[in-house]
């Protein structure tokens, strides 16, 4: 027997990157607040940091209708140990019935954490989530299987935690006629002393458009064979104003970075466009990309597992395919070239 949500709402996680709200961010305060209508409650949300304070009207114009603010110097850098009893204060206050994180670096790590801490589980990497009209339960969606299959789940305690997936959700509305209530916890009060100081960051040279946020990835696999096959779909990538990314063995063999893996062990990403170069399709690869919306493959074997999955396939050689297309995109504006895959 599922026991009924008996929370105060949905309570979401809310990233900030570089001073602003996370991209993600905005996808899970657009599905928190779907959630919370659905269920006629509250969306709180939870923004930590140092100087974030600001951000928490654009929070309340995105969809909450009370911002937990946990502002302390300490916090400038995310570190686990500083972070969740804040989050912890929150879900105190908020008592929510649904508690979610974005599938982050951060999120994947923040989200079990809670709530191992309180005695329930978290669904990772959720690609979809809904209320159950008849228990008021939350319907939690993800791959499973190596991407194979998909599972709905149902938690049986509260708060239900989840991640939710980039790209998979639709982004919040902005309604600047929206208000809301700002909660300030006493973040600093609270805090640990640090185990861990975040000395410097470190941008990935060559990082134009991070591969979880790119509208196009092109993704090179093992019959790219060399590191300079690489610097071509590095070019095909730049002309589409998106990212690179690979399958393990050329991530193994150094052609690529170990950052530009995706797959179950590596990124997900859910771009408009993947291009999958001279990759096989292994269930352990497209764990990372079945939720591109268009997925176009160029592969010499006919037979290859990719076709099984792709909106549009090049049975032919890469090194006679994506020449040709170079030099098509150079000769065109960026302006047409966005044409080309809108
Ligand atoms: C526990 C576990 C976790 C894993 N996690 C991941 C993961 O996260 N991500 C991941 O990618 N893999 C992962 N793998 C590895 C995965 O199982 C596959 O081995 C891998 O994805 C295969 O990579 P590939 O498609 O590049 O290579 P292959 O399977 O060798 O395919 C190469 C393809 O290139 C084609 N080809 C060759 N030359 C050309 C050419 N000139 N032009 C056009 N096509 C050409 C071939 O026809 C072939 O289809 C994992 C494996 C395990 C066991």
């Amino acid at each position: 027997m599922v026991p009924p949500a008996d929370g105060r709402g949905v309570l979401v996680y809310c990233e900030v990157e570089g001073g602003r709200l996370a991209p993600l961010a905005l996808e899970v305060l657009g599905v928190g607040r779907r959630l919370a209508s659905a269920l006629g409650q509250e969306l709180g949300a939870v923004l930590i940091g140092e100087g974030v304070a600001p951000l928490a009207s654009e929070v309340i114009v995105h969809g909450a209708d009370k911002v937990y603010v946990g502002e302390a110097g300490l916090l400038c850098e995310y570190v686990l140990e500083l972070y969740l009893p804040v989050v912890e204060e929150a879900i105190e206050q908020a008592q929510p019935a649904i508690l979610l994180f974005g599938h982050t670096l951060v999120g994947r790590e923040l989200a079990p954490w809670t709530a191992f801490r309180r005695g329930v589980v978290a669904s990772m990497d959720c690609v979809a989530l809904e209320i159950d009209p008849h228990t008021k339960r939350l319907l939690m969606t993800r791959p499973v299987y190596g991407g194979n299959a998909q599972a709905v789940q149902v938690s049986m305690g509260d708060p239900q935690v989840a991640t939710v997936r980039a790209k998979t959700m639709a982004p919040a509305v902005k309604d600047h006629g929206r208000y809301g209530q700002v909660v300030e916890l006493k973040a600093g009060g609270r805090l640990p002393a640090p185990r861990v100081k975040v000395l410097e960051r470190k941008a990935e040279p060559g990082t134009r458009v991070k591969l979880e946020e790119a509208r196009v990835v092109v993704a090179g696999g093992r019959g790219i064979g060399s590191a300079s096959g690489f610097k071509q779909l590095e070019e095909l990538a730049g002309l589409l104003g998106g990212a690179v990314g690979a399958t393990r063995p050329p991530c193994d063999a150094k052609w690529a970075k170990e950052s530009q893996q995706i797959g179950i062990t590596g990124r997900i990403v859910g771009p408009e466009l993947y291009i999958a170069v001279a990759l096989s399709g292994a269930s352990q690869h497209l764990a990372g990309c079945s939720a591109a919306k268009v997925i176009v493959a160029i592969n010499k074997d006919p037979e290859a597992n990719i076709f099984h999955v792709v909106d549009y396939g090049i049975a032919d050689d890469w090194k006679a395919v994506v020449p040709a297309l170079l030099s098509c995109l150079r000769a065109r504006t960026d302006k047409e070239t966005e044409g080309i895959w809108r």
